[in-house]
């Protein structure tokens, strides 16, 4: 499933073992979520994708990763709303930021943030293979003084076709903030695990694995917000672990 893990949480004593998140689809049935992907995701794969997501399956922390149809759900937005300048926020290898690099136009943006350099190189020999790292303005760091500095220059603000929020859940209403004023109005913010693998729909006394239950609050709390929110149309998706797309009215 593609949420967020911390490196001591998936090398700890008692590793999390990959049946007990299941797949990266909220789907109930294996069967289903892979024809799905067999029939109408791989074979439409990039192969530099396709390659990215290989070298990811090998990474200890590839539960992170966007699945291939969560990313190509990305990219028809991207060329629907016929985005140019896009922000993400948690680019972990890379997945989800070339599936944007490959659907902006050529002269089009991202401005990535992570602060992990070392995870966006393994996935980079991809991006520069298919042509788009030239797109890519890659800033590593602490999103949100990231954030905060952009906010600074008063041209940023309202400037964002889309921007794809993947980072630490615990600061996505933190994130909302900021990002809802470097947005464009009628402009796009999807914010990403908004169903946390169906906990949030669970009692509290519910089991569930130690870092589910260590992030359900704030995803719980960040749902709520987004649907009292005026400034944003709101559509919530279950693709992958659950994505909220905000459109930006006011
Ligand atoms: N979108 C990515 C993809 O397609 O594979 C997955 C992103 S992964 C779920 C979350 C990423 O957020 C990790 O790479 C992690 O280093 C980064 N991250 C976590 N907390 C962060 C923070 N406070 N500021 C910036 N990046 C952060
Ligand atoms: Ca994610």
């Amino acid at each position: 499933m593609n949420i967020y893990i911390t490196k001591e949480e998936i090398e700890g004593k008692t590793p999390i073992p990959y049946k007990d998140i299941g797949h990266k689809s909220l789907l109930q049935s294996d069967a289903l979520y892979n024809y799905i992907l067999e029939t109408s995701v791989f074979p439409r794969e990039h192969p530099c994708l396709k390659e990215l997501r290989d070298i990811t399956d090998k990474h200890p922390l590839n539960l992170m990763a966007t699945s291939a149809d969560e990313g190509q759900l990305l990219s028809m937005l991207i060329k629907l709303i016929n985005a140019k300048n896009t922000l993400e926020i948690g680019v972990y290898t890379g997945y989800s930021l070339l599936c944007t690099a490959l659907a902006l136009p050529s002269d089009g943006k991202v401005l990535a943030l992570d602060i992990s350099r070392e995870y966006y190189q393994l996935g980079l020999p991809m991006i520069e293979k298919a042509g788009v790292a030239h797109k890519i303005d890659f800033r590593e760091g602490l999103a949100l003084p990231l954030l905060d500095e952009l906010l600074q220059d008063e041209n940023n603000k309202g400037t964002f076709d889309f921007v794809f929020v993947d980072a630490d859940k615990n600061n996505y209403l933190n994130y909302h903030k900021k990002v809802i004023e470097l947005v464009k109005v009628g402009g796009l913010i999807g914010y990403d695990n908004t169903l946390w693998t169906g906990s949030v729909a669970l009692p509290d006394d519910a089991p569930m694995l130690e870092f589910i239950r260590n992030y359900r609050g704030y995803v719980i709390e960040v749902n709520k917000y987004l649907a009292q929110d005026s400034r944003i149309e709101i559509c919530q998706l279950a693709v992958g672990d659950g994505i909220t797309l905000c459109r930006r009215i006011g």
